[in-house]
């Protein structure tokens, strides 16, 4: 089957899963093999796949409406809407719905030049905020290389561990001038370029200077919301008042292609008079919000919270046992988000991976883990003892 693209890679030679069907926290190969689905997929299948609920929302939205106008008022907009804003606990607010994480940032970005009038976005260098031009002119990793990106008008600012009172930072804006920079956004836990954690004094200080001079803090949360992250979001343990939130990926469980935007309210207020100049034609999607009502179901259910509690123990103490059985040079987790890294050594490739029944995410010598949020701590204890095996061969010279 050549007849398709795969994303990010040389076509030629790359390797294909061959696929029979996903149920719980594993993909079923049509040899039979079942392959642990460590990274939930591409980090969106946080609720594992088949899972009952959420098809139940999907299936019976699908029947009733399946389609309907931006303009369209109905219940289950209004209520998923409300749950969503309740969950993210962020104030007033009000919610633009997307189909992606690009989308999110993109949307994101567009509203946030516009309230501010002003042009530059400050953004960090390990990120990834999505594969659209906007959204990659703000992208920071190898994706954003070789494309037309508006490179004029991003402000590449330091990582947090190199500027933790983000004096460079400031200086860097300064030196732009702040009346010109309309955002900064980051991802509150950076995701797939590394799992790093901003200390509170980032925080703290990029908050102030953004406050300072009318920045708007936009938290990038595409990987990290809907309790990836050990809280429903990142931004509530580092005690984050963001201006806009971009969400996707969990919100729907991945059943659905399907993203939002929270913009706080004096920021939304602007459009109240203005020409809120965005748009889709798939806008608050019906079947989206379908999977986020069931999103939310699972989330508030005591038996997944339960669940969950003990996952994370489980996953801390798998992370901690590869550390300490391969000597990892570095070791990052925050909830059921984890990235190893092995100093020089090369990790296994994907397919060499799968072939030992995990499919994990790997960027060089670095290993990251995200594990559907409902697989059983057993299951998951099971994974790791299949991932030690499967990197015994390539690191055991550690
Ligand atoms: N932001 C972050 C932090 C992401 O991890 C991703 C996807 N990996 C995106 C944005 C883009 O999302 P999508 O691929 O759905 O457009």
């Amino acid at each position: 089957m050549n007849d398709t693209f795969i994303s990010w890679s040389r076509q030629r030679g790359v390797p294909r899963l061959p696929v029979e069907r996903a149920g719980g926290d594993e993909f079923i190969l049509t040899d039979g093999r079942r392959i642990y689905d460590f990274v939930s997929t591409s980090f969106q299948s946080s609720f594992g796949h088949g899972q009952p609920v959420i098809v139940a929302a999907v299936r019976k939205q699908l029947e009733e409406m399946a389609i309907a106008l931006p303009k369209a008022d109905f219940s289950l907009k209004r209520r998923a809407t409300e749950r969503l804003l309740k969950l993210l606990e962020a104030g007033p607010g009000r919610i633009f719905y997307t189909t992606s994480g690009s989308e999110s940032v993109e949307n994101a970005l567009k509203m946030a030049r516009r309230v501010t009038g002003r042009t530059h976005v400050a953004a960090r260098h390990k990120s990834y905020h999505g594969a659209s031009l906007g959204a990659l002119s703000v992208t920071g990793d190898w994706r954003r290389n070789g494309h037309l990106t508006l490179e004029e008008y991003t402000i590449r600012i330091p990582e947090p561990a190199a500027d933790p009172a983000a004096v460079e930072t400031r200086r860097l804006i300064e030196a732009a001038g702040p009346n010109r920079v309309a955002a900064l956004i980051t991802e509150t836990v950076t995701g797939t370029n590394g799992v790093y954690i901003a200390p509170p004094s980032w925080w703290q200080a990029i908050q102030s200077f953004c406050r300072e001079h009318g920045i708007l803090l936009i938290c990038d949360e595409v990987l990290t919301g809907f309790g990836r992250c050990g809280a429903p979001f990142a931004f509530q343990t580092d005690g984050v008042q963001p201006d806009m939130v971009c969400l996707s990926k969990g919100i729907s469980g991945g059943y659905i292609p399907f993203g939002a935007v929270w913009v706080a309210e004096p920021v939304a207020r602007f459009f109240d008079d203005e020409v809120l100049s965005c748009g889709l034609t798939s806008y608050a999607h019906p079947l989206g919000l379908a999977a986020l009502d069931g999103v939310l179901d699972i989330l508030e259910s005591p038996s997944f919270q339960a669940n969950l509690q003990s996952l994370e123990s489980t996953f801390a103490a798998g992370i901690h046992q590869l550390v300490t059985q391969f000597h990892a040079s570095e070791v990052r987790l925050r909830g059921m988000l984890a990235a190893i890294e092995f100093g020089s050594r090369a990790l296994p490739t994907w397919d060499q991976l799968i072939q030992d029944n995990v499919h994990v995410f790997t960027k060089g010598n670095l290993l990251i883990l995200a594990p559907p949020l409902t697989s059983a701590p057993a299951r998951l204890q099971q994974a790791f003892a299949n991932l030690a095996s499967a990197l015994e061969g390539s690191l055991k010279s550690g």
